[in-house]
Parts: structure tokens; sequence; C-alpha cells
């Protein structure tokens, strides 16, 4: 019975490692499609500089549109691509695309705007990223001043002498570099304040709060991000409220639906000045 037992479960086991396998064959076939038939397409959201209210920048946020499922969102297919390594060649398309849209902006005579290209964390840790970055600034025309690049906490977690380099060496290009989500992840003090980083992220989940907690961190990475000679932007402000507590904090910048959500290329002219 035991040995029947065993075997069942081995063969459950064996099934669903098939599944797993089959369905990530198909997600990947499924990803080396889009990228071969541009299904991908990127929105932009507006940020704005809490004391002027100008929109000063944008942030590039990847959608899929997907002929049978339609838009899909990146918080489902950025994992797989980062799972299949596809990440490497849809983010190298995302940086160029979104830096030639903003030189193209620019060039219309808008007032400069930056761009804010997330990169997963297979993408910081090429080897090639400098290079990379260097060749996209080059082929587009985009000034460095106006790319800023935002990574997670949990890079800092990996090797800290290849990140360190790496940094630096995009600080070299004069690209900017910002921790995304700040405070849901592990950073060490240690690392923040070595780091040559130009900003913070407050994550969404501590506007959205409405708790004293959530207000007291907020305060506290407001004034972190400034005694490290850091700008701040606050992600996910949906409420007049939660503009007027940043605005009173000194907070630099605010991102959110309250001012917009993402939107196409198309329509992000109506927001240039
Ligand atoms: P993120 O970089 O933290 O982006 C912020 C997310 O919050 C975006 O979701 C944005 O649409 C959403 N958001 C902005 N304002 C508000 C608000 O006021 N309220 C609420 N509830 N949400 C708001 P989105 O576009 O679904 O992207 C999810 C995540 O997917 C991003 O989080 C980022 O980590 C990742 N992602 C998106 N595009 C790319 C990309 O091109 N490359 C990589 N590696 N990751 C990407
Ligand atoms: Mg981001
Ligand atoms: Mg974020
Ligand atoms: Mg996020």
């Amino acid at each position: 019975v035991i040995k029947d037992k065993q075997r069942n479960h081995y063969q459950l086991f064996e099934s669903s490692i098939t599944e797993n396998f089959k369905e990530m064959l198909t997600i990947e076939n499924e990803l080396r499609k889009a990228i071969r038939l541009s299904q991908f397409e990127i929105h932009y959201q507006p940020q704005v500089d809490i004391s002027t209210n100008c929109v000063i920048g944008f942030e590039a946020l990847l959608r899929w549109n997907h002929p049978e499922k339609g838009s899909i969102s990146p918080g489902v297919f950025i994992p797989l691509a980062e799972k299949t390594g596809l990440i490497i060649e849809i983010g190298d398309w995302v940086l160029k695309e979104a830096c030639r849209q903003t030189k193209e902006w620019q060039d219309k005579g808008y007032s400069p705007m930056k761009i804010s290209v997330n990169l997963s964390v297979k993408q910081f840790l090429q080897k090639s990223l400098v290079e990379k970055v260097e060749a996209v600034l080059q082929e587009t025309g985009l000034n460095p001043k106006y790319l800023e690049l935002e990574i997670t906490e949990s890079m800092a977690m990996s090797n800290e002498e290849f990140i360190m380099e790496t940094l630096n060496g995009l600080k070299g290009l004069g690209v900017n570099v910002s921790i995304d989500d700040f405070g849901t992840g592990y950073s060490s003090m240690k690392y923040l304040s070595q780091f040559p980083l130009s900003k913070l992220k407050i994550d969404q989940l501590f506007i959205r709060g409405q708790r004293e907690q959530n207000q007291s961190i907020v305060k506290s990475i407001i004034h972190l991000s400034h005694a490290l000679n850091m700008k701040v932007i606050a992600e996910g402000v949906e409420t007049k409220e939660q503009l007027e507590f940043l605005k009173n904090e000194k907070c630099d910048e605010i991102q959110g639906f309250y001012i917009s959500k993402p939107v196409a290329a198309d329509k992000v002219e109506s927001f240039l000045c």
C-alpha cells in the first residue's frame, strides 16, 4: 500500500512538473511572438514637481496587447519574462523605445522632460549594461541627464562590488538611478549611503495606508532621502489629501492616479508645456 501511495505521489509530482514545463514553454513562445509581432506598447505616467505643479517627467510602463487575451499587466508577464530570460530582449526594446520617444517629444520643442525606465534584476546584473545604455543614448540622441533607471532594493543584496561598478558606470554616463518601491525590500543603510543613487521612490503601500504609522514612515523616508542628498518621489498618490500631506512634508515629486493614470504615447502631449 505504501509503495502504491508513493508511486501515485511520484506520478502526481511528475505530471505537475510536466504541466508547469509545458506552461512555461507556451508562455515563452507567446512572449517571443509578442516581441516579433510588436505586441508590446509603452504607456507613460506623468511625474509632477510638487512645488511648481509642473509635469517634469514620465515613467515608462510596459503593456502587452495580446490578440486574444487583451491587455496583459506587467505584474503578470514581467516575472515570466524574468524566468525565461526574455526580459533582456524585452527590456532592451523598452529602453530604446522610451529614449527614442522622449527625444522626439523634446525635439518638438516641449520643455524637456525626464524618462524613468524600470530595470529588472536580470537586466541590471548584465555585464554589458553600461555599454548598452551608452549605445542607446548615442543612437537616440537623448541627453543622459534626462534618463533615470529604476531598480529595486532586492538588487542591493547581490554582489556589492559589481553593483557599485555598474552604478558608477551609469553615473559616469550622466544617467540617474533611483530605488523603486522603497521600503518594501531589504535596503541596508550602508548601501544607501555608499551607492551613487539620485532618488528614492516611496512605495504606494505607505502612501495609500491612512494609518498614522504609514505617515511616520513616509516622513522618515523623505528626511532620509534629503539627508543623503537624494530626491524623493511618492508613488500611488490618489487623493488631494495625500498630495497636501506630501507637500507639507517637503516631498519633491509625486506620481499617481490623482495626476493621471499611465497613458498611451499619443495622449502624452497634452501634459507637456
Ligand atoms: P512600478 O515600477 O512600481 O510601477 C508603478 C505601478 O503602479 C504601475 O503599475 C502603475 O500603473 C501603478 N500606479 C501608478 N499610480 C497609481 C495609483 O495612484 N494607484 C494605483 N493603485 N496604482 C498606481 P503597472 O503599470 O501595472 O506596473 C507594475 C509593475 O511592473 C511596475 O511597478 C514595474 O515593477 C513592472 N514594470 C512595468 N513596466 C516594466 C518594464 O518595462 N520593465 C520592467 N523590468 N518592469 C516593468
Ligand atoms: Mg517603477
Ligand atoms: Mg514602484
Ligand atoms: Mg512595483
